[in-house]
């Protein structure tokens, strides 16, 4: 393809994206496809000759657009949102255009000097303490691939702190603090590492959707310190996957600031740290514990902060204890500027050594919200979750399992008085199965809090409407009126 070819191609490619924006509403949300449908589609070796592009951008379009579970689809309340803007499908198509590895700042002058404005605006934009901006030359904030990354570079760092200070400490004595609501990574972080995790429980049947407290910490750190363990970081979570429950990260931070400080504390607010950028939801999203206590920081934009995938923000609160874990310079990878110390070597703050131009995607996006914009869209999530849990509430066939939180609601049918324990979970499974039945029309997903299975309702794609919330309303009670009748009443 040469430069005039690329031209055609480009404006045909984004007239593609404009149709398939256009016309998402009659996608059916999950795709109607079955395992295997495209390899029997496609053949199984590569083409000897090269084919016209109109054939290739054809098959994408054909095959490709149609078995793919559209995260966009305005009737899509499943999992968390995974983002698409149109400036930030526009940054990573700049930034594939001219790759630059920013494994060094010589390498990728712009493209590191960008990631620490933007990460300095977004600190700002989330109210985060100085001491986490680039700017105070202490901390700092490091764009990763997700949040599953940010927490196992904070894992390490965590580890190297605390192994500098005990040195004898043995490695099968360390162990990792996660909650049984922490994201299924915190434990993937402890198998990467081959370090022990111990999984502290904030399910207790009184505190179904509840977030870990002080005490209960305080009980197990006291308990494995007297058994000769080495607790060295504690996971907490702003917006647990599950519930949205959040921790109570103020109390356990001072708790371990006064009596642990060497255990680390990580905060994983994946997809509710965003929320942050709206003040009247600080004190609920923890920021003052933020501020006060934690070590590490990640929330990703890629989720619910408009920014395509891949961008998961991480923010530490001393960038040395990153570098001294992570830092590994050659010969071949030295420059004047790393050796001068000016710059910031982010190769030294994530796993990989070359990285893509993420930060241009974010700078694109800031700047065409704004923070008004911004504040705007997680308003309009929550507000429309709200209206949602409120026909839950007002509704006696349904309950909510959780309190509703941020963007999230959680909710079941009730069975009918005097229906046999054990019928809710079954009856409730029945039902989650007949609205998959209807994942061409609206999709949201299930889970289990405390032993109870529940489905979850999260707003996120940008072009969700209240009319949209409303019909997922319907279908909602369409199914669970089936489901229930089918149970007898
Ligand atoms: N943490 C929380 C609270 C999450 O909800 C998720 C994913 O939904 C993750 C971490 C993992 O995110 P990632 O896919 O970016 O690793």
């Amino acid at each position: 393809m040469d430069i005039e070819e690329f031209r055609k191609a480009g404006y045909d490619a984004i007239d593609r994206i404009c149709e398939y924006y256009y016309s998402l509403r009659e996608y059916p949300v999950v795709p109607q496809v079955q395992p295997g449908f495209l390899k029997k589609a496609l053949p199984n070796t590569a083409p000897g000759a090269g084919e016209p592009w109109s054939n290739i951008v054809d098959d994408y379009t054909k095959l490709i657009l149609p078995g793919l579970l559209h995260f966009q689809h305005p009737l899509n309340f499943s999992y968390f949102p995974i983002q698409s803007t149109f400036a930030g499908t526009l940054g990573d198509l700049l930034a594939g255009s001219a790759p630059t590895p920013s494994l060094s700042w010589f390498v990728g002058p712009a493209s590191t000097e960008l990631e620490n404005v933007v990460m300095d605006w977004a600190a700002k934009m989330l109210g985060l303490d100085r001491v986490f901006h680039v700017e105070s030359n202490i901390g700092g904030g490091v764009i990763q691939t997700s949040a599953s990354e940010s927490m196992l570079v904070s894992v390490v760092a965590a580890r190297t702190r605390y192994l500098l200070a005990h040195p004898m400490t043995p490695i099968e004595s360390l162990l990792i603090y996660v909650t049984s609501q922490t994201h299924s990574c915190g434990r993937k972080a402890g198998l990467v590492l081959g370090l022990n995790v111990r999984v502290l429980d904030v399910d207790e049947p009184t505190r179904v959707g509840g977030g870990l407290d002080a005490e209960t910490l305080r009980v197990a750190l006291d308990e494995d310190h007297a058994a000769g363990l080495a607790p060295f970081v504690l996971i907490t979570t702003v917006g647990t996957t599950t519930s949205g429950a959040v921790d109570n990260v103020a109390d356990v931070g001072a708790l371990l600031k006064t009596s642990y400080p060497d255990v680390w504390m990580h905060v994983d607010a994946a997809w509710a740290g965003v929320v942050l950028a709206c003040p009247e939801y600080r004190e609920r999203a923890q920021l003052a514990g933020i501020n006060a206590y934690a070590d590490s920081f990640c929330t990703n934009f890629h989720k619910w902060g408009l920014v395509n995938f891949e961008c998961s923000a991480l923010w530490v609160r001393d960038r040395q204890r990153l570098i001294e874990a992570l830092e590994y310079t050659p010969p071949y990878l030295r420059t004047k500027q790393g050796d001068a110390g000016d710059t910031v070597e982010y190769r030294n703050w994530h796993l990989g050594l070359c990285r893509r131009f993420r930060s241009l995607k974010m700078w694109f996006v800031l700047r065409s919200y704004g923070l008004n914009g911004f504040q705007g869209y997680i308003r309009n999530c929550i507000a429309m979750n709200h209206m949602f849990a409120k026909q839950v509430c007002a509704t006696p066939s349904f309950e909510l399992v959780s309190p509703p939180s941020f963007a999230l609601t959680v909710f079941r049918i009730v069975p009918r008085a005097g229906a046999p324990n054990g019928t809710a979970n079954k009856l409730n499974r029945v039902f989650y199965d007949a609205l998959l039945a209807r994942s061409s029309e609206v999709l949201l997903t299930q889970t289990e809090l405390g032993g109870v299975f529940c489905v979850r309702f999260c707003v996120g794609s940008s072009r969700t409407t209240p009319a949209d919330v409303e019909d997922a309303w319907n279908i909602v009670c369409e199914v669970g009126e089936t489901v229930r009748a089918r149970f007898g009443k």
